[in-house]
């Protein structure tokens, strides 16, 4: 195992971070003057939000129920999509109706699992950059799945910076956090977006950890993909977050009183505070990123923002 393990990273080495900062190829952001700045968010006005899950199991690979009843479990649970997600196995629709179906698959070679979302086609592909262009060239999203995974799936910071640009990481898995890989791949230059998952094997068990809510202008696929393409969403495990981003300055609400986490280049913290239900960011001018993790007091559960960029 050690020898194809090593065989496998050897594929992956001499890799260079890419620069200039931030590559944002096609990405559609709002472009905000403040003073001598400019803050790029990717937070677009729509006319609706719709809370997603992207990450869940079925029978078809190591889940325990059929996709008709992991599906049918979201849709009861007030999801408005679902991405089924098996491993290495396109799983079809099962037809359940009142909640968006979006074909994905979980690409699991011997070891960094990704998700593919949007695609009707899996790959035999065992290398990261294969596997990422595969999805992508379908107009699918790739995500690296539970960074910090103890179980042996995890990411290495080096494995992450030698794979080619995914579209974003699952910064919760569950319960598992990855601030630290996310903000590497940010302040290595990367623009790349933070995803929250349950990963469900087992229902009703796994369901409700984690999700995303996407801020989109109707439920279809293609308005749900192309807002997560474009960072137009949040993550969380139960806080809402409202954010609004005008001038110099980045506002944000939530229901219950939390704390507020401003972060920045290679996670600095550049603001805190606790106890309350909204508060407002004034941009410095050398963050680079600032991204908003909220923390709720009752219960200790987390909420994040997507970053904005300062150029
Ligand atoms: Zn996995
Ligand atoms: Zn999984």
């Amino acid at each position: 195992m050690l020898v194809l393990l090593s065989g496998c990273f050897a594929l992956l080495s001499g890799c260079t971070i890419p620069s200039p900062w931030y590559l944002s190829p096609s990405l559609e952001l709002q472009t905000i003057p403040a003073e001598n700045k400019t803050l790029l968010s990717p937070y677009l006005r729509t006319v609706h939000q719709f809370k997603g899950q992207l990450h869940c199991h079925s029978r078809a690979s190591d889940g325990s129920g059929t996709s008709e009843e992991v599906v049918d479990a979201y849709k009861n649970a007030g999801y408005d999509f679902l991405c089924l997600t098996d491993h290495s196995h396109v799983t079809p629709d099962p037809g359940v109706e009142g909640i968006l179906f979006i074909p994905g698959v979980e690409e699991s070679p011997v070891y960094g699992h990704i998700l593919g979302v949007g695609i009707t086609r899996k790959t035999n592909a065992l290398q990261f950059a294969a596997i990422i262009q595969f999805i992508q060239s379908q107009g699918g999203l790739a995500f690296y799945c539970h960074p910090n995974s103890e179980q042996g799936y995890g990411w290495t910071q080096d494995e992450l910076f030698c794979a080619p640009f995914a579209n974003g990481l699952e910064v919760l898995n569950g319960n598992s956090v990855a601030e630290d890989k996310w903000d590497a791949l940010l302040s290595a230059g990367w623009m790349t977006w933070g995803i929250g998952t349950d990963d469900l094997h087992h229902i009703p068990g796994d369901l409700g950890q984690s999700w995303v809510m996407v801020n989109a202008d109707s439920l279809t696929p293609d308005d749900i993909i192309h807002s997560l393409r474009n960072g137009n969403f949040y993550t969380t495990q139960g806080p809402d977050l409202n954010i609004d981003v005008s001038g110099g300055t980045i506002t944000a609400s939530t229901s219950e009183p939390s704390t507020f986490h401003w972060i920045g280049w290679k996670g600095t913290t550049l603001r805190e505070t606790s106890g309350i239900n909204n508060d407002t960011y004034h941009l410095q001018g050398n963050e680079k990123y600032i991204r908003l993790k909220v923390q709720r007091e009752r219960d200790h559960k987390l909420a994040f923002s997507q970053p904005v960029f300062v150029e």
